[in-house]
């Protein structure tokens, strides 16, 4: 039974939190794009110099960059179980990148988890986050930008895998304990019962 899973939700979401328990659950990969552009910032590469204006402002880092990223990344010998992408796909574009992707090295996703929390929840949890690990894409501009871009071009992106009847939906106001117990039902239930 593989596990190739999305999780896709807002900034403050849990995302990255869920994401992790749910790897060491089931021994894949967390594959975050926000983290991988992150470690290439620190690490001062040509790829984190190429992403860091765009991370600062909160807009979107160009496809082309992005894709090839997740392209080789999902590759890896270590996504055999599976994978947990986090943060990617963003946009149209890149849900169609993805599919080809995953077409070409025969590995169809089994599910997309769908975490929402209400705005005003996420707000301020983001400010205790800013407060906490000092993200530098934290600021109120940064946030509203990435809140929007989330609204206007993410979300919507979920229709296309409710067509094809991949999609979780958890509540991600919850307490992180309750959103892990609620995802592995869901999944135990999607996947089957052994999952
Ligand atoms: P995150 O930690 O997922 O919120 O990502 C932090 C930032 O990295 C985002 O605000 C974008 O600037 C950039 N980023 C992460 N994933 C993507 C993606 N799939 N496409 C474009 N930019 C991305």
């Amino acid at each position: 039974m593989t596990h190739r899973l999305l999780i896709m939700g807002p900034q403050g979401s849990g995302k990255g939190t869920q994401a992790k328990l749910l790897a060491d659950r089931y021994g894949i990969p967390a594959i975050s794009t926000g983290d991988i552009f992150r470690a290439n910032i620190a690490g001062d590469t040509e790829l984190g110099r190429r992403a860091k204006t765009y991370i600062e402002a909160g807009e979107l880092v160009p496809d082309e960059v992005t894709t090839s990223m997740v392209r080789d990344r999902v590759a890896e010998d270590d996504t055999t179980e599976g994978f947990l992408l986090d943060g990617y796909p963003r946009t149209r574009a890149q849900v169609d990148a993805l599919e080809a992707i995953l077409q070409d090295l025969g590995k169809p996703l089994d599910a997309v988890i769908a975490l929402s929390v209400n705005r005003n929840v996420l707000v301020e949890r983001i400010k205790r986050r800013a407060g906490i690990e000092g993200r530098s894409d934290d600021t109120p501009e940064a946030l509203d930008r990435r809140l929007a871009i989330y609204a206007q071009e993410t979300a919507p992106l979920l229709d296309f895998y409710r067509e094809h009847d991949l999609v979780v939906d958890i509540d991600g106001s919850q307490t992180p304990q309750e959103v892990d117990a609620a995802l592995v039902a869901a999944l135990d239930a999607k996947l089957g019962a052994d999952a």
